[in-house]
């Protein structure tokens, strides 16, 4: 955030509703319709592949072995040492099913890994390599990567490269450094826990909202969390100024909100040495246009359900030196992982919204024109 506008950092700005349709000429199109791209000179050109053959058998294996060491219903298991390896096995393939089911949406990649370790949408596969989408929003084309099929967690390190820092600490921390460090842990947590997380940032470049917005959409994401640390200054308080700001739309977005919130606070008030700052509506909020749409593109662009998460206040010098020790990456990291988990595996309600939220219209964020590409192999 920018404490002199009590803004939002760019990247979460919408762009106007003039400047949605500019970004054309640049590759970027309007991300309300993400795959209404049209006039590629690249036949659609949809090959089987090896990995994706190897998944499919390794599911149907998994569904065959299934019903093969199913014990019949009603039927007593016997106590003997052979039955309990069979269990074993019951359920390390029950696992197997429920990853390739709800991860692997598509018999096609829909992301890639680029060489240079950058996350893209994929456009579609041609003979000579993929189409993607660049973190600027064009369409180029990328020879080699690791693909992705779908993921059910994006999260989404805020701002990034020369012109977009974000807020800055006084300790000199920018916040697109914390941001993508606690990324970084939550999807490293994630997976840890068997739950397929993809970044829309890997490292220290531009990438502009609707790309960001686009890769969860294309993903099939069932979450999205945009990582934020914020930038006005708010009077002290004795908890944490965590703020999250929700879809208006969507009733899973603001349980997705209540649910982070009462794990991430609950996990920074073990830092007890902090002073903390807190707006007074401060709590999981929406911030809406003067028109009744959510303001922030992070927020309103995303048919996934997403939210904004602002952990703390980079412009208070206490929480900014919290934010640059390993340990608050840890906790922070975790306290997100462990959010999402219990948002995706139970039907936990959330708490700390506060109702009915802000009116306030952001800036714009980066536009496709301001942003600089990063190589992609
Ligand atoms: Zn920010």
């Amino acid at each position: 955030m920018d404490g002199n506008t009590g803004d939002e950092d760019g990247a979460h700005h919408p762009l106007p509703e003039s400047k949605r349709h500019e970004g054309s000429h640049t590759g970027q199109r309007d991300e309300g319709d993400p795959d209404a791209v049209q006039g590629s000179e690249h036949t659609p050109s949809i090959r089987p592949r090896r990995d994706i053959v190897n998944r499919r058998f390794l599911a149907l294996s998994a569904v065959l072995l299934a019903a093969c060491t199913s014990l019949p219903v009603g039927q007593t298991a016997p106590s003997s040492s052979s039955v309990i390896t069979t269990t074993t096995v019951v359920t390390t393939t029950t696992s197997t099913i429920a990853d390739t089911t709800t991860t692997v949406l598509s018999s096609t990649p829909l992301g890639l890994i680029t060489p240079t370790g950058i996350p893209v949408a994929v456009r579609l596969v041609s003979p000579d390599g993929y189409i993607v989408w660049s973190p600027c929003g064009n369409l180029t084309r990328v020879t080699d990567g690791e693909p992705i099929y779908g993921a059910r967690v994006v999260l989404d390190p805020g701002h990034g490269g020369n012109r977009d820092i974000g807020s800055q600490g006084r300790n000199g921390l920018p916040e697109k450094v914390a941001n993508l460090r606690v990324a970084f842990e939550a999807q490293a947590q994630l997976e840890a826990r068997g739950i397929p997380t993809v970044l829309t940032r890997t490292a220290d470049y531009a990438t502009t909202i609707p790309v960001r917005a686009r890769l969860a959409d294309h993903l099939g994401a069932e979450v999205l969390v945009s990582i934020h640390h914020n930038g006005p200054t708010p009077g002290p308080s004795p908890t944490p100024g965590t703020e999250i700001f929700y879809q208006s739309f969507s009733a899973e977005s603001r349980r997705l909100g209540g649910v982070l919130y009462e794990h991430v606070v609950d996990a920074l008030s073990q830092f007890s040495d902090v002073q903390w700052a807190k707006a007074p509506d401060g709590g999981v909020i929406t911030v809406l246009n003067e028109d009744g749409r959510d303001t922030y593109g992070m927020v309103r662009r995303p048919r996934t359900p997403a939210v904004l998460l602002e952990m703390g206040y980079m412009s208070n010098p206490s929480e900014a030196e919290l934010f640059a020790t390993v340990e608050y990456v840890e906790v922070a990291g975790r306290a997100i992982a462990d959010a999402i988990e219990a948002y995706l595996s139970t039907d936990a309600p959330g708490t700390g919204w506060y109702e009915p939220g802000r009116t306030f219209r952001a800036a714009p964020g980066l536009s496709g024109a301001e942003c600089v590409e990063t190589p992609l192999e």
